[in-house]
């Protein structure tokens, strides 16, 4: 079994429901568990500024699924919610599932980057995910808590 952290953002539609219903996805997926889930934050847009605030949380799993088979669970979760890529880069989006780290697992290819090579700067990532694994080692770039301590997150806020 691999243990896999996700996270989880949306700023398009009910973005508060993708997110809900892409974890009771998550824990449909064939052999796999969700073991924890973070709180839902609000937070500021990240790469292209012009565009609603997003909600974005974590979850940790455990799955029979390697990495690829996973991520490719992940864009049918997101196709299923409405997800159009071809747009802009980092622009507005119904749901975003990024595989942050496998336990154990570094990697980089065409498809798949581990650990996720974006998440020590944002804040966004690092807050939720501090929820369920503050001490997480994310490999060569320090535990969850640190890297959380060195971004800005004054912006973002817990949600109801
Ligand atoms: P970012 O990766 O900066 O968060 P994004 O999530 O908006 O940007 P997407 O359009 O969702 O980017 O993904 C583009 C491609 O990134 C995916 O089709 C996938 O093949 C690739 N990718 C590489 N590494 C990962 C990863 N760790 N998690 C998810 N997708 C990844
Ligand atoms: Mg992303
Ligand atoms: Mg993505």
């Amino acid at each position: 079994m691999n243990q896999a952290f996700i996270g989880l953002g949306s700023n398009l539609g009910d973005s508060r429901q993708h997110i809900l219903d892409a974890i009771d996805a998550l824990a449909r997926l064939p052999g796999t568990r969700v073991l924890a889930r973070s709180r839902l934050y609000s937070t500021p847009p990240w790469g292209v500024l012009e565009q609603p605030s997003f909600v974005n949380a974590a979850v940790s799993i455990e799955t029979p699924l390697a990495p690829h088979e996973l991520l490719d669970a992940l864009l049918t979760i997101e196709r299923a919610a409405g997800r159009v890529r071809g747009g802009e880069r980092w622009g507005p989006r119904t749901l975003d599932l990024d595989l942050l780290h496998v336990a154990g697992v570094t990697l980089s290819d065409e498809r798949l980057t581990l650990p996720h090579p974006r998440m020590a700067e944002r804040a966004f990532v690092l807050l939720p995910l501090n929820d369920l694994a503050p001490d997480l080692q994310v490999p060569g770039v320090g535990t969850v808590g640190e890297l959380l301590a060195a971004v800005d997150s004054s912006e973002c806020t817990l949600l109801p």
